[in-house]
């Protein structure tokens, strides 16, 4: 405040005073006449000796001083008096005798403001130093509104620079310098070079901007991080201003700049406390409900199923109670890095497989977690999730030198089935909940309760079927195909069985989707094939056959990278030629994917395998496709046989097949046989090969050693 009061001129209306230093008495009695007379105030001192006390005392506005003086001379009085702060811009005139420009620049050099030249009109002397008081209370306006803004950049922290249109800078204060966090020795003479100490990551954004605003003529404004590491960068804005130079109308730009840090990092605090729990750093139930309706617009569009599951540590005030707040904070912040393992969260690095959602664990409130499933192919699904987390809590936490057995219950509503907005479905998760609470807790309950009977099922089936290979529950089955013209067997169909010591008989149509969605499919569909190879080997060493036999495989086995080379191993292991193997594939799988299809069934082919379509007539293929597919034998599905001969259309899609079949040079076999009847009419309308219950149920190998010695003798007998 003071600066500026002192900064300020004198009040326009306030005598001006002049300071008067001349050792001629006629000249100062003169120039006081004509100056009084002009309305100035006038001081008189008679030598440059006497200048500084007088300029103490008097404070004038205005110095006019003789050149030549006996003791101290105008020059060094001029030059002592701008020596001084306080005498730094008061204009002084300076009035020689000397016309003659060495004492001119002198006089300059001493610092005056201007000249006068005896003998001089005092008339005009009047004028002249109203003149250069204006001039200098403009001067004086200006500086004190420069400092001033100086002052409030200073403040303000905000740096200030100018450049020309090359993006060169012409000014560059202080301010500018610390609000980029540049050290003193750094040279910045251009954007090109400040660029350089831009963050790697925002430095192409900046220069892009920065030149396109350049080449424009535009102004702008933009934030970016300067250092070298994302850690400890500066957040900086930077505004720049395109100006149009008066002169020769080029461009110039000024701008300033401001170190946001501050800012920045108030920001995130407050995004974090909004949206993130600081216990756990999981996202928060608002956060989490944001999550849930995002992906509920997802799965509408895309016709998903989505789960929410609201999850409760069970008797977690007990822990709170006996060890502590900060006991019980360590087992959530514990508990919720389990869960995070156990879930495909994209912040774990290569957890969520390409193109698929990631599921989302946040902290809703206390003991109480939720977790969405943005994209599961069944409720049941969900269930299984459920059991993943139950199971990841099974080993002890060990928190404050305690062993700590955390137990969960879990409420789990389903998009669309429960609800359709994100309320909905945390409602109805915490009701599950509830639910889940009274049943006895540490366990899962579904919020539409039929649900929980079917997932059990396939949880269960799941779980079991992990270990199956290793404990040996499978075996395979063999059922006879026979020729139609002459019952005699030909070959078999591996199909596989699964005895479970608790299950019991678990059918294939029940476990092999399960087998297909966990991927199990392609270790077990490459163990029935290596069974069934090493049984034509047996059944060949004991002098039955040579047969040949089929072999299922399913859609997610087909499409595994490298299928026939896989294939051709195991056949080779078991010294089985691949062409006494027939590959059934069913026909909606070689439908899914034309090219996919053609090139793994050519590649089959090139190998030696035999290649049949299974089900054939439940899928859709177009004759023409068949055509292209370089496959063996068309299976007529039991379902068009069931019914023959009685039913009119079974028989003409029979008739139909088989000689479309004929013509496109393919065998026939019909399967599920179980009569007489059906055999006759097959065998008249010329099907190549039969299977059913008629001949024979699948039956192990060794149970069908005593079929094979009977039915080989019958049929060539
Ligand atoms: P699929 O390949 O069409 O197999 C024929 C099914 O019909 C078998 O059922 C068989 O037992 C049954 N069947 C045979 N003759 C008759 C009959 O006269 N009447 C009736 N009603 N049914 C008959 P299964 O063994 O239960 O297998 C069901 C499906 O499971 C199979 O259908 C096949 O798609 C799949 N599957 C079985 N074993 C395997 C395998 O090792 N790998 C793969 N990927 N899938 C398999
Ligand atoms: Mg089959
Ligand atoms: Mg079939």
């Amino acid at each position: 405040m003071n600066a500026m009061m002192e900064a300020q001129p004198h009040d326009h209306d306030e005598v001006a005073r002049v300071l008067l230093v001349d050792d001629d008495d006629m000249q100062r009695l003169l120039a006081r006449t004509a100056l009084e007379n002009a309305g100035f105030a006038v001081i008189e001192a008679a030598d440059g000796s006497e200048l500084p006390a007088a300029f103490e005392q008097h404070r004038p506005d205005l110095v006019v001083l003789d050149v030549l003086m006996p003791k101290v001379d105008g020059f060094a009085a001029c030059s002592a008096l701008r020596a001084d702060a306080r005498g730094a811009h008061v204009p002084v005139l300076m009035m020689t005798g000397l016309d003659d420009v060495e004492s001119i620049n002198r006089a300059y050099e001493a610092g005056a403001t201007d000249f006068v030249t005896k003998p001089f009109n005092f008339e005009i002397l009047g004028h002249r130093l109203r003149y250069m008081l204006r001039a200098t209370r403009t001067a004086d306006a200006l500086r004190a509104s420069e400092q001033r803004l100086q002052l409030a950049q200073r403040i303000a922290r905000l740096g200030h620079w100018e450049c020309d249109a090359a993006g060169n800078f012409a000014r560059w204060n202080m301010e500018t310098h610390d609000a980029l966090g540049l050290c003193d020795d750094v040279e910045v003479g251009s954007f090109a070079v400040l660029a350089n100490h831009v963050l790697e990551a925002d430095r192409e954004r900046f220069s892009e901007a920065v030149r396109s605003a350049l080449r424009r003529k535009e102004s702008f404004s933009l934030e970016f991080r300067l250092g070298l590491r994302e850690a400890d960068a500066r957040n900086v804005h930077i505004v720049g201003v395109a100006e149009q130079r008066e002169a020769d109308s080029g461009y110039y730009f000024i701008g300033t700049v401001q170190d946001v840090s501050e800012r920045h990092r108030a920001e995130q605090q407050i995004h974090r406390l909004a949206h993130y729990d600081d216990v756990t750093g999981l996202p928060n139930r608002a956060a989490i409900r944001a999550s849930i309706a995002e992906a509920l617009a997802q799965a509408a569009r895309h016709e998903r199923v989505l789960a929410v599951l609201s999850i409760d540590i069970d008797h977690f005030q007990r822990i709170n109670d006996t060890l502590g707040f900060a006991c019980g904070d360590e087992l959530l912040r514990a508990v919720s890095a389990r869960f995070r393992h156990t879930l495909r969260i994209s912040d774990t690095l290569g957890q969520v497989p390409v193109g698929m959602a990631a599921d989302a664990l946040g902290r809703a409130a206390g003991d109480e977690f939720i977790v969405l499933l943005p994209e599961i192919t069944a409720a049941e699904d969900a269930a299984v999730v459920a059991q993943r987390l139950r199971n990841a809590l099974g080993k002890p936490f060990e928190i404050g030198g305690n062993e700590i057995h955390a137990r969960v219950s879990i409420g789990i509503s389903v998009y669309p089935g429960d609800g359709t907005s994100a309320d909905d479905l945390l409602r109805n998760a915490d009701a599950a909940l509830a639910q889940a609470k009274r049943e006895g807790r540490d366990c899962y309950q579904f919020f539409t309760t039929q649900l929980n009977a079917s997932a059990f099922k396939r949880l269960t089936v799941e779980m079991q079927l992990r270990g199956a290979l290793e404990r040996r529950e499978f075996m395979v089955y063999f059922q006879p195909k026979l020729a139609a013209a002459s019952y005699e067997p030909l070959g078999f169909e591996a199909l596989i069985r699964w005895v479970h010591p608790e299950l019991g008989r678990v059918s294939p149509a029940e476990f092999i989707p399960v087998a297909e969605e966990t991927g199990l499919i392609v270790p077990i569909g490459e163990w029935v094939l290596g069974e069934a190879c090493r049984q034509l080997a047996a059944w060949d060493a004991a002098g039955l056959g040579p047969y040949k036999c089929a072999v299922n495989v399913s859609g997610s086995q087909f499409r595994v990278a490298a299928l026939p080379e896989r294939l051709a191993r195991v056949v080779e292991a078991a010294g089985i030629a691949p062409s006494r193997i027939e590959l059934e594939l069913t026909e909606s799988m070689l439908m899914e994917d034309a090219a996919l299809a053609i090139e793994t069934l050519d590649a089959l082919k090139a190998l030696g395998f035999g290649i049949a379509v299974d089900d054939f007539g439940t899928g859709y293929s177009s004759l023409s496709y068949l055509k292209r597919l370089p496959i063996d034998v068309l299976k007529i599905d039991q379902s068009f046989v069931r019914d023959l001969p009685g039913d009119d259309g079974d028989v003409a899609i029979v008739n139909t097949v088989i000689s479309m079949a004929r013509g496109l040079g393919l065998r026939t076999v019909a399967e599920g046989v179980e009569t007489a009847a059906q055999r006759d009419f097959l065998r008249d309308a010329g099907c190549d090969e039969l299977q059913g219950y008629y001949f024979s149920e699948p039956r192990a190998a060794d149970d069908l050693v005593a079929w094979l010695r009977e039915h080989g003798e019958t049929a060539r007998g």
